[in-house]
């Protein structure tokens, strides 16, 4: 078991599940409708949690009605949120999530009042007690001091960073990361249409996965070597909502256990598309076939 820490967001999600894509301007019935705790961060910490691990979350919550689900799932995984900030204003980051039963793709609108976890305020964190800490590549200025901060104070704590979207200056992250996962969104958005071309292109060495929903996902380590995994289709892709934070902890989890690239490439494949197959985030059944 490991020590890990996270810092990034935790929001509310609010799941419509609906029978097909509504068109714009429709009317449309939810088939069902469900609210748990989201937020990249946190999926992944949830995950590791489950795993075995001893997960803290460092973030911001606000003091509302709405951070109770936040709080009651966090409790239920065992994630310590004493390294957090709370705040008595603003609203907690809420996505309003459309499910749709026939694909299961998930398309999210996304509100926030709410600020960013500050450099000042990780700079509180005993850093000493981890084993790992993961990052969510947002609030870049502030995030790039925390990644310096801590090749600082603990050079041989081994820090990732999640990539999901393009944000100014994010790239300055790229060369500080010890692991680095970027979503086939990052990618696509810098006009790349595989994951190899695309993690082919770095001209610095960096270790970095780069996952493509139901192609599996590829990795590239510093020596430029890239590997690939398939998905793992489960029966029926029920959610991916949350397979990308599933696919990034199993691979933090396999890393940790010291397996070698390529058997860590499979196991977080294997995990996140186990995720795909049910709805939410619960993997306590999962089983290596
Ligand atoms: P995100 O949540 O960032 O959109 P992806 O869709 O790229 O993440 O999925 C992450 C991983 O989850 C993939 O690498 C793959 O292993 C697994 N996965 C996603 N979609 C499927 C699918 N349809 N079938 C099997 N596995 C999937």
């Amino acid at each position: 078991m490991a020590k890990i820490l996270a810092i990034g967001i935790a929001t509310l999600d609010i799941i419509n599940t609906v029978g097909s894509f509504p068109v714009e301007d429709d009317e449309v019935r939810a088939l069902s409708q469900q609210q748990s705790r989201g937020g990249n961060a946190t999926n992944t910490l949830s995950i590791l949690s489950q795993l075995g691990h001893d997960c803290a979350w460092a973030g911001v919550l606000i003091d509302e009605p709405d951070s109770q689900v936040i709080k009651h799932d966090l409790t239920k995984h065992q994630i310590d949120s004493s390294n957090c900030v709370v705040l008595d204003q603003g609203k907690m980051p809420t996505s309003y999530i459309t499910l749709n039963q026939q694909t299961g793709s998930r398309t999210i609108v996304h509100h926030r009042d709410c600020p960013e976890f500050s450099f000042t305020e990780f700079k509180k964190i005993n850093l000493q007690q981890y084993d790992w800490i993961h990052f969510e590549g947002r609030n870049i200025a502030d995030t790039s001091r925390m990644i310096e901060y801590c090749k600082q104070q603990q050079p041989n704590l081994p820090c990732s960073v999640e990539i999901e979207k393009p944000r100014p200056d994010i790239d300055s992250l790229f060369t500080l990361a010890d692991v680095l996962f970027f979503s086939k969104n990052y990618a696509q958005s810098l006009g790349f249409s595989n994951a190899a071309s695309f993690l082919s292109s770095f001209a610095i060495s960096i270790n970095a996965s780069c996952a493509w929903g139901e192609k599996g996902a590829w990795f590239i380590n510093k020596k430029m070597k890239i590997i690939h995994s398939p998905a793992f289709p489960p029966e029926k892709i029920v959610d991916t909502l949350g397979a990308g934070d599933t696919f990034n902890a199993a691979f933090i989890h396999a890393l940790l256990n010291q397996q070698a690239e390529q058997a860590a490439l499979k196991f977080a494949c294997q995990v996140a598309a186990y995720k795909c197959g049910r709805h939410g985030l619960d993997i306590t059944y999962f089983k290596l076939n």
